[in-house]
């Protein structure tokens, strides 16, 4: 199948890289480390800045170390989505990308695509819920090398949730692309629908490593290699 667009907005988990690899090593990487890593640096500024708006977000006092480090372990558990739990593990995947060998796992069918779109001279974007700093820790240190170079630019959720029309029409206003000259990947219906909302093409990938069930609201695919752009 071809589509006619000039830039690509990609998510990542379940589209370009399988879920399994962030629920099962990037998660328990920094979980297993957390509390030894909070009480090396807890006298650096950053990391005090860190502990500071944990315990303000969890109603505890400042000094109380020990209650803010079980909070940040209780939502690193639960995956409660929270800012310094975000910065935390951030910090901690920096570390397992370059000093203990974690590589960003990429399907191999996307890795050839990243690359034929981007030497077809379409524009890549990624917008995925990870910070921006985990995305390109990601892409610099991934099974297939360093892929940054790739890339013109990575959105998270600053920007807006990923299920909200109006995300995607900010993105749209940041790159300056026509939403008809846009096509979107994601394996998530409600994304896919959002993105539709504001004129963008839309294509699902529906991996059954990632146990995905495939929609009919959207083109939906196994694998990029069933997906040609042409500019
Ligand atoms: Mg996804």
């Amino acid at each position: 199948m071809t589509f006619r667009a000039r830039v690509a907005l990609i998510d990542i988990e379940g589209t370009v890289g399988s879920i399994a690899f962030v629920r099962d090593v990037l998660f328990p990487y920094a979980q297993e480390r957390m509390e030894g890593y909070i009480a090396t640096h807890r006298e650096e500024p950053w990391m005090r800045a860190i502990l500071d708006e944990a315990a303000r977000e969890a109603g505890l006092d400042v000094h109380d170390l020990p209650g803010i480090t079980a909070a940040l372990m209780r939502w690193a558990r639960d995956d409660v989505k929270v800012t310094p739990l975000k910065e935390l593990q951030g910090r901690i995947w920096v570390e397992g990308f370059e000093s203990s060998g974690i590589r960003g796992h990429l399907y191999d069918d996307a890795v050839d695509a990243l690359h034929r779109y981007h030497d077809a001279g379409i524009a890549l974007y990624i917008y995925s819920s990870g910070s921006i700093a985990a995305q390109k820790l990601l892409f610099g240190h991934t099974v297939a090398g360093d892929l940054l170079h790739l890339f013109r630019g990575f959105y998270d959720t600053t920007i807006g949730g990923k299920r909200e029309c109006v995300s995607y029409e900010r993105i749209l206003g940041e790159i300056g692309s026509a939403p008809n000259e846009t096509i979107f990947f994601s394996d998530n219906v409600a994304e896919l629908d959002a993105a539709r909302e504001a004129g963008i093409q839309t294509v699902q990938l529906a991996r059954p490593q990632d146990g995905t069930v495939p929609t009919t609201a959207h083109t939906s695919v196994e694998s990029f290699a069933q997906i040609d752009l042409i500019r």
